[in-house]
């Protein structure tokens, strides 16, 4: 067991690929000194997304790893990485991970979300349970609203997030429009040398 009692954020996503917009949610959490811990967990098979994530698993975990490492030494230190999605053959939820990070660690959990997918939260596998075993935190995006859920201790926080989503990197990508500004220059190095999202 590690971290006795430390408050641990949960960031998860798709990161099809990572780009500024979590970049920024990331670091604003960290600067707001709300957890110990902020811990992100790219997802293997993701069930309540329309269409499955375009790059692989072992790529969009490495886009993170490279990712993060372009951000100040005193926001990595706040972040750990954790592969447990990424590793399973099987589809994982969102209760899976906290159910293997509450085995490894004693610490309270807070998901964090942005306000679209908390839009969905409801539908995620076993929420019932999921709501017991952690505090939800939603991120307010540009294009969408907050919902309130009767009683999940979900709140809201207001970060400036930035209007960018995966998809418009995906489509920029495909249609030759620069990403620069989108995601760090290592990530697109990345997708260059590996020739993802190279058409839709
Ligand atoms: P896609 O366009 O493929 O749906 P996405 O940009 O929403 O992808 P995800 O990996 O699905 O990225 O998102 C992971 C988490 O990050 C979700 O909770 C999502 O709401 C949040 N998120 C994504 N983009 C932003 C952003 N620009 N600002 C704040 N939160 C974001």
């Amino acid at each position: 067991m590690v971290a006795i009692n430390s408050r641990t954020a949960i960031f998860g996503g798709t990161f099809d690929p990572i780009h500024r917009g979590h970049l920024h949610l990331i670091t604003e959490i960290v600067k707001r000194n709300l957890f110990e811990k902020v811990i992100i967990i790219p997802s293997g098979k993701p069930l309540l997304k329309p269409t499955s994530p375009k790059a692989d698993a072992a790529s969009r975990l490495e886009m993170v790893r490279i990712a993060l490492l372009e951000l100040p030494l005193e926001i990595q230190d706040k972040l750990e990485i954790c592969s447990f999605e990424v590793e399973r053959s099987e589809s994982s939820y969102a209760i899976d991970s906290v159910i293997h990070l509450k085995s490894e660690r004693d610490a309270s959990f807070t998901w964090i979300l942005g306000s679209d997918a908390a839009a969905n939260l409801t539908k995620w596998h076993r929420f019932e349970e999921l709501q017991e075993l952690v505090d939800f935190l939603v991120v307010l995006r540009p294009d969408a609203k907050f919902v309130l859920i009767p009683g999940a201790h979900v709140t809201s926080i207001e970060i400036d997030a930035l209007a960018l989503s995966s998809t418009e990197v995906r489509n920029s990508l495909i249609s030759g429009k620069e990403v620069a500004s989108a995601v760090p220059v290592s990530v697109l190095k990345y997708i260059e040398r590996n020739g993802l999202y190279a058409s839709a």
